[in-house]
């Protein structure tokens, strides 16, 4: 039988893993197999760039269709997998339909968390994870509209910005004391928020919603404090969760992702998986993660590629992430968790330029850098390195930044 590897997703690690298998020599038939209609794009434009319909959907395509065809991958698109049958080795779809396999890769990504808000159902109500919702969301977005964001976590508040920008009204809600509670600090909480009220947007916090009005359409949001505001619009955005079902339905080993060894090989080692439905171990940070990147799709992917085409190398990248709101470019290099200081390089309270510095003891963690890109590409290179910087150097813009690590 002639080798087959079948991808089971069809975003970002479902990309670059078919095309680094190619790359690795692999011979034998390649399939991505998604849910999704659309061959594999980039997300990250859909809060931000892309939200208002500027670039076509063509333009968000991670490759053109042809690159799939001239690498003879076979795209199957607009069907979900069903079941995995490992003793069989085959995956079934939900019409029924069969395809065998000798080597499977899942990359399933993750789903959006949905909350039980009273009215969540109306028309307007609307979640943001792949290019449907972000139609559907551009038929009630426009000028002079109002939008209640629900979550302050970065795809809520990028989402505000691009819809700010276009004249919206816009109101974030968020649960927690501070917009960004679960991945930064509070310097950074408290600059987005005061960024986002110079740009004009509403920001309320430990706010607890009652219910979403509306007859047919929405129309606004009740407060428990009685207050409603107005909208055109309720974006929620409160977070993801891993898409584990067709991994534990088979027998693999799940624990908040699927559990993946440092070649990305799950518990069933002729099954690979790359991408935010992983957990893996992080070598850097001596611990288990669950990252939602676009760096680590790819980076595992690739590691996940070359485990099928029997080259064994080991997991060992730095997280870095991204988020564009209004002018600001915000760059992090590694992961914070667990940090017990941040050191600040330039004016958190003023301007829009600045990076925080995250230690724990005398281990740098990470680096938030905002509109700063010489601060994330140097943190990004010495962080990997496994270097620290000198906090009292970090905060004298005077000193060179090639100086303070
Ligand atoms: C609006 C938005 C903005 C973002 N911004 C950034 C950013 O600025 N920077 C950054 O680093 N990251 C960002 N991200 C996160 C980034 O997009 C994800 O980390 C990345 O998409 C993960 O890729 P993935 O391939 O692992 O999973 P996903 O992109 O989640 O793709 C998984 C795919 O698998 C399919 N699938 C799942 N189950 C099945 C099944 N049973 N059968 C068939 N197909 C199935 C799904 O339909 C989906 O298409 C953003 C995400 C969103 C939604």
């Amino acid at each position: 039988m002639e080798k087959h590897c079948v991808i089971i997703g069809g975003s970002h690690a479902a990309a670059m893993l078919a095309a680094s298998l190619r790359q690795e020599g692999w011979e034998g038939m390649i399939s991505i197999v998604g849910a999704d209609p659309t061959p594999p794009y980039h997300r990250p434009p859909l809060s931000k760039g892309a939200l208002n319909g500027d670039k076509s959907d063509n333009d968000l395509l991670i490759r053109p269709a042809e690159f799939y065809e001239k690498n003879n991958i076979d795209l199957v698109l607009g069907c979900d997998v069903a079941k995995i049958d490992r003793n069989n080795k085959k995956v079934i779809l939900h019409d029924g339909a069969e395809i065998a396999y000798t080597r499977l890769a899942l990359t399933t990504g993750a789903k959006v968390r949905k909350i039980p808000i009273p009215g969540s159902g109306l028309e307007g109500v609307c979640y943001l994870r792949d290019l449907r919702d972000a139609h559907q969301i551009r038929k009630f977005i426009g000028s002079g509209k109002s939008a209640v964001v629900i979550g302050g976590g970065y795809i809520g508040l990028e989402a505000a910005a691009s819809m700010r920008k276009m004249g919206m009204n816009v109101t974030v809600l968020e649960a927690q004391p501070r917009v960004l509670a679960r991945v930064t600090s509070p310097e950074i909480s408290a600059f987005y928020t005061r960024v986002h009220n110079e740009e004009g947007t509403q920001v309320l916090t430990d706010v607890s919603i009652e219910q979403i009005e509306g007859e047919k359409f929405v129309s606004g949001v009740r407060l428990a404090n009685g207050r409603v505001l107005p909208a055109d619009i309720v974006l929620i955005g409160v977070g993801v969760l891993p898409a584990t079902e067709l991994a534990e339905a088979a027998g693999l080993e799940v624990d908040n992702g699927i559990v993946v060894d440092e070649f990305a090989r799950t518990s069933d080692h002729d099954i690979v998986a790359a991408g935010d439905c992983t957990r893996h171990y992080n070598p850097i940070y001596d611990t288990q993660l669950r990252l939602e990147s676009v760096q680590n799709a790819n980076d595992q992917a690739k590691v996940a590629a070359k485990t099928l085409c029997g080259k064994l190398e080991a997991y060992r990248a730095l997280p870095w992430f991204w988020s564009d709101q209004y002018d600001l470019k915000l760059q992090i290099a590694g992961f914070s968790a667990g940090f017990d200081n941040v050191v600040l390089r330039g004016d958190a309270t003023e301007g829009r330029s600045f990076a925080a510095f995250y230690f724990k003891g005398d281990k740098l963690l990470a680096v938030d850098a905002i509109n700063r890109p010489k601060e994330f590409m140097l943190a990004k290179r010495f962080l990997a390195e496994g270097k620290t910087a000198d906090p009292g150097r970090i905060v004298d813009e005077s000193v060179d930044l090639n100086d303070i690590f």
